[in-house]
């Protein structure tokens, strides 16, 4: 089946750069499958406590595996226990999660699934704006204290947090195929990802975390640095307050699943100096790549964001294998691999038509298959083809909620969200 739309694309967004590429797109729809790695569950972790200890520990994980849908995990997690039948709380949940699992429903509109996008958040608006010179955080960030009211309102409007790897997934010859996501009736799959976690030289001492980290409890975290100098550990960007927000509504996650992490190269990854002109960058990427691997055990993705921030539409061929090359050996040292790609300023390599020429091959031969540019017109647009995946983002930034709150209707109310230090008008792009 193919279905066709158009759409006007118009793209985005990077930190510093503005590039828009007015475009008429068409979208085949048709999907696939997930193929996230099933990390296996400590069922037992026996050693030295006691068995009901160990049943109440086992239950805490599934009953978290059952409220993210994934009732197949949850039921293999206790079956995975000795003796589990001779458990009645272990029984009862068995029965619970067959219940629950006989009420989810395949989600139909495989090609109606939203990607919203933020930019590192704003932890502090007053020195965040007051160093505004060009007006670039106001019309491309969002604070923490915005973030966090526009997660209660996705939960509270039934959204569920899927991978790309959710929508469709690569068959046994290397072609796209659907994917199945099995949901309660009424609940609705969204993609989040966030772009530049690179915390810039630029952004320092402007009102942004520095970086990301391993916390105190081997969970990825965010430090801070106040405008009084003090360094502080905690919910100061997007990954740990997600975090703690699943923690409170694990229903928020289907199997898991968390953000997808858009990362450059040319100053250093996830707040960490490794680039190759870094002067710190031995030390520097030990800590990067243990922050990388709490992040990816935590249910978070990486995508390449390019190295340098190029526009892939306007760079020649050899400034884009030349910067391909620097994220291969800069880059994917410390990540690993991926096989999802983030347009730089959402600049697309074709429009509607489907992907062809060097630019393309090149990602393609590094294993890129799922492929995401911006357009924040439509809820949603996906065009699937039998290589690869892909899907448009919508920006959610100072800029879309000033000029455009009626495009983010179906996801919250702007006026219920905004955030009051912002200075109006946003510039505009
Ligand atoms: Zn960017």
């Amino acid at each position: 089946m193919k279905r066709f739309k158009t759409v006007s694309l118009v793209a985005l967004v990077g930190v510093l750069g503005v590039a828009i590429v007015g475009a008429s797109f068409l979208m085949f729809g048709k999907l696939f499958k997930n193929k996230l790695v099933d990390d296996t569950v400590g069922a037992s972790s026996t050693s030295s406590i006691t068995r009901e200890q160990q049943v109440e520990n086992l239950l805490k994980t599934s009953d978290i595996q059952a409220a993210q849908y994934d009732y197949d995990k949850a039921t293999s997690s206790i079956k995975a226990f000795d003796g589990y039948d001779k458990e009645t709380s272990l029984t009862d949940a068995l029965a619970k999660y067959a219940q629950g699992k006989s009420k989810l429903v395949k989600y139909a509109d495989m090609s109606n699934i939203t990607h919203i996008f933020f930019h590192s958040l704003i932890v502090d608006p007053q020195v965040a704006f007051a160093k505004d010179t060009n007006g670039g955080y106001n019309q491309y960030m969002a604070t923490v204290s915005e973030f966090k009211k526009i997660l209660d309102e996705l939960y509270k409007r039934n959204f569920v947090l899927v991978s790309m790897h959710d929508i469709g997934h690569l068959d046994a010859n290397g072609n796209m195929v659907e994917g199945t996501i099995m949901l309660p009736e009424g609940k609705k799959p969204m993609v989040i990802s966030q772009d530049d976690v690179n915390y810039y030289y630029y952004m320092q001492g402007a009102g942004f975390a520095d970086k990301l980290m391993v916390g105190d409890d081997g969970r990825p975290t965010t430090q801070y640095t106040t405008a009084s100098g003090e360094k502080k550990q905690g919910e100061y960007d997007l990954v740990p307050i997600l975090d703690n927000f699943i923690d409170k509504h694990p229903d928020f996650s289907y199997h898991g699943r968390k953000a997808i992490l858009c990362i450059t190269g040319y100053n250093g990854v996830l707040g960490y100096r490794t680039q190759e002109t870094s002067t710190t960058r031995q030390a520097e990427t030990v800590d990067a790549k243990k922050t990388a691997d709490a992040l990816k055990a935590d249910g978070y993705e990486f995508a390449s964001h390019s190295f340098g921030h190029i526009g892939f539409k306007v760079s020649s061929v050899q400034s884009i294998l030349d910067d391909d090359a620097a994220w291969d050996d800069q880059v994917k040292p410390i990540l690993g691999p991926t096989d999802l790609f983030v347009y730089p300023f959402g600049q697309d390599l074709a429009g509607l038509e489907e992907y062809s020429g060097e630019k393309f091959n090149d990602l393609y031969k590094r294993g890129f298959r799922y492929f995401a540019n911006v357009d924040g017109s439509e809820p949603s647009w996906i065009q699937v083809h039998t290589k690869y995946l892909r899907q448009a983002r919508r920006n959610i930034d100072g800029y879309r909620m000033f000029y455009n709150p009626e495009l983010l209707k179906d996801l919250f109310n702007v006026q219920d969200v905004w955030e009051k230090a912002r200075p109006t008008p946003v510039k505009p792009i």
